[in-house]
């Protein structure tokens, strides 16, 4: 009897440990093809031996994945698992509401790895820079991007200044950056040399009331531990214009 005990507990031990192998390794094979399936997720450790121009540099290498159709292939599951008890993201997006720009495919980014923010123009407010701060000052992150994007009907819409509901006070918000562009041609949205200006305007006037307007933000830009940057997202090709 006792020697029947000591096999199952034998059997049981030799279990476990190819289980906890199986979830401990990085990779696993896909189930179509013999490419490995991304399992990990971000730890404080990684995240924390980066510098922001090595993250940003990640998110332009990772474009270039999202340009050329070959992004990573990820496990969702098992990074839905691991991640679950905390996470270690190392940077901050701040996108457009589009439909067309999928943040976390345009930089080839899974579960953990960085936060979004999405509002209609891409600008900032309280709310956004709040946000902002939690990710940063609290959770660690150490780039923020403002990313806006070719054909935006935000830009659009304030350029010609749409008056509905919400959407006025909302539009409202992109305008100094249209103030900001000196243009001595068409200042409408069917000029698209002019929604090109007023989309990177867009952006710059973003990343500027960053640390203007948030001393937790500036303190940590001054410091070297935070980097800011621009994007403008091609809609033809995929890619991301970096502005810095
Ligand atoms: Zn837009």
């Amino acid at each position: 009897m006792k020697k029947l005990i000591l096999i199952f507990l034998i059997s049981l031990l030799v279990l476990s440990s190819c289980e906890q192998k199986s979830s401990d390794s990085a990779t696993s094979p896909s189930n179509s093809e013999s490419k490995p399936l991304v399992q990990s997720v971000l730890t404080k450790e990684q995240r924390d031996a980066m510098t922001p121009d090595e993250i940003i540099q990640s998110l332009k290498e990772g474009n270039q994945r999202f340009v050329s159709n070959t992004l990573t292939a990820r496990d969702h599951s098992e990074q839905v698992r691991k991640s679950a008890l905390g996470q270690f993201p190392k940077a901050v997006i701040l996108s457009c509401l589009d439909s067309r720009v999928p943040v976390e495919d345009v930089f080839d980014r899974g579960i953990g790895d960085m936060f979004v923010g999405r509002v209609a123009g891409n600008f900032v407010n309280e709310d956004l820079l709040g946000s902002m701060e939690f990710g940063c000052k609290v959770a660690g992150a150490k780039v923020i991007m403002i990313l806006g994007h070719e054909h935006c009907g935000a830009v659009k819409s304030a350029i010609d200044d749409v008056k509905l509901g919400n959407i006025t006070a909302m539009l409202s918000k992109i305008k100094p950056a249209i103030a900001k562009v000196t243009y001595n041609g068409e200042k409408t949205s069917k000029n698209e040399e002019f929604v090109h200006q007023v989309c990177e305007s867009n952006v710059r006037h973003a990343m500027s009331e960053i640390s203007a307007k948030s001393p937790i933000l500036k303190e940590l830009i001054d410091s070297g531990q935070l980097r800011v940057i621009g994007g403008v997202y091609d809609m033809d090709s995929g890619k991301v214009t970096f502005l810095e």
